[in-house]
Formats: C-alpha cells, sequence, structure tokens
C-alpha cells in the first residue's frame, strides 16, 4: 500500500456479476482470508441474506446495484430497501456494465439517492471508455460522472469511489499503476474543485489479479481494489488482499 494513503486503508472489494450457486458461496467464504483488508463482496440478489450469514467477520455484503425507484409497478426491480432487508450494507452505483446497458449519469445519481436513503454504503464506479481515453476525454468524462452523482455522495455515510476504465473491465488488460495514479489523482482535484469536501477511498478496478495487486495498490490515491473475475476464486481473492493490505 502506498505511505501517502495508508490513513484511508485498504478496501479490497469483490464484484461476482451474474455468477455463482449457494454451493459456491458457501465453499467460497470457508476458503476466503481477508488478512488485513477491508474486504466486500458484491453478490447477486437472491444471495445477499446468505453472503451476509456466511461471510460474517470476514467481509461485508453489497448489491450490485438497485432500482432508481422506492418501489411500485417495476417488474424484476430490486429497490435499496429490499437490498437493506436482505442484508445488503453496501451498493455498487454506476458499474460499467450497467452504463452501458443504458444508465445515463442522472440514473446512476438516482440509484445513488436510493442507496443513501436506505443508509447503504455507496461505491460509485466510474471511468472512460477506450474511444473516450483516446480522444482525450477522461477528465470531461469523470468530471461529468462525479458532478451527477456528488448531491448523494454528499449525503452518504463514508462513501467509496471506484475508477474503472472499462476497456480494463473483464479484458485481461489492466490499467498500469501509472494509468490508475493519474486517474485517482483526477478524480481528486474534481472533487475538490465541485468543492464538496468529500475524501472518499478511491478503489481501482479492471482485471485485478493477485500479480498486479501490490502494483496497483502501491499507486497515489489508490486506496483500494475492485475486482470482478478474480474476485469469483477464494483462494486468488484473499491473494489479492495479502498482496494488497
Ligand atoms: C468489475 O467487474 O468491476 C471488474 C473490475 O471486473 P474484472 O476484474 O473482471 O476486470
Amino acid at each position: 500500500m502506498n505511505e501517502t494513503n495508508r490513513d484511508l486503508g485498504c478496501h479490497c472489494f469483490g464484484n461476482w456479476k451474474c455468477n455463482g450457486t449457494a454451493a459456491d458461496l458457501r465453499s467460497w467464504a470457508e476458503n476466503f482470508d481477508p488478512g488485513a483488508c477491508r474486504a466486500a463482496v458484491f453478490v447477486p440478489h437472491p444471495y445477499l441474506r446468505m453472503a451476509g450469514e456466511e461471510l460474517a467477520g470476514k467481509a461485508q455484503v453489497g448489491c450490485q446495484d438497485l432500482s432508481a425507484h422506492a418501489g411500485g409497478p417495476h417488474t424484476g426491480e430490486v429497490s435499496a430497501v429490499m437490498a437493506a432487508d436482505c442484508g445488503a450494507q453496501l451498493a455498487l452505483v454506476g458499474h460499467s456494465e450497467c452504463r452501458q446497458a443504458g444508465q445515463s449519469n442522472e440514473d446512476v445519481a438516482r440509484r445513488l439517492a436510493r442507496a443513501v436513503d436506505a443508509d447503504l454504503v455507496p461505491v460509485l464506479c466510474v471511468g472512460e471508455s477506450l474511444a473516450e481515453r483516446e480522444a482525450g476525454q477522461l477528465a470531461e468524462v469523470l468530471s461529468r460522472q462525479l458532478q451527477a452523482a456528488v448531491e448523494g455522495l454528499e449525503r452518504a455515510r463514508n462513501p467509496l469511489i471506484a475508477y474503472e476504465p472499462v476497456w480494463a473491465i473483464g479484458t485481461g488488460r489492466a490499467a498500469s499503476a501509472e494509468d490508475a495514479r493519474q486517474a485517482a489523482v483526477l478524480v481528486r482535484e474534481i472533487l475538490g474543485k465541485i468543492d464538496s469536501g468529500l475524501k472518499p477511498p478511491i478503489l481501482y478496478g479492471g482485471s485485478v489479479k493477485a500479480a498486479n495487486a501490490a502494483e496497483l495498490m502501491a499507486a497515489e490515491e489508490v486506496n483500494g481494489l475492485l475486482v470482478g473475475g478474480a474476485s469469483l476464486d477464494a483462494a486468488e481473492f484473499s491473494a489479492i488482499c495479502a498482496a494488497a493490505g
């Protein structure tokens, strides 16, 4: 971990996406060791309660998305209150897979506000596509994503930001530690310019593995990791926590 940001701790969060069964969860819980990190796993909604029971003392549990509505005629959706009722403590909002499926910055802000209203700790995902990066639009994209969400972030209890470049997610092509550093520093600068007073931990996400975790965590302003594919394997995710902490 970098020395400058030790005060913000080490957060190792896993996003299981649409993967896993009850049996997988049980065996994962038996084999997972968070080491010195604060660990959390974002599981599919049906497994929230079970994950809370199986992972007690090892990891917190969060939902991967939630409805922008408090309730009502929205078939198939899960509200923030329902997720909290089932044991979610955190909520991932604005994941790039959800943004790619159509969520605008304004939709993400509404979901974040619902999470905060239900006292869930939000993890706001931000990040640019490859085309945006190549067009030199990184700062502009991050700025729009953060600006839209800042009101909810300011109301939240201990919010976190995950910088997840879209081109690094699930591609096996992680950002370099320098890319992660530059983006994390940019997130801090943007939050400073918005004058929000927010100093949330900033996580890096995108093709993190045990082999690159320590290097990414050593980057200035990177206070944790958000791990997709590699978090499905308890031994690998434990090794990531050990390398990061
Ligand atoms: C993610 O889904 O948030 C993610 C970072 O995925 P992966 O680690 O598989 O790139």
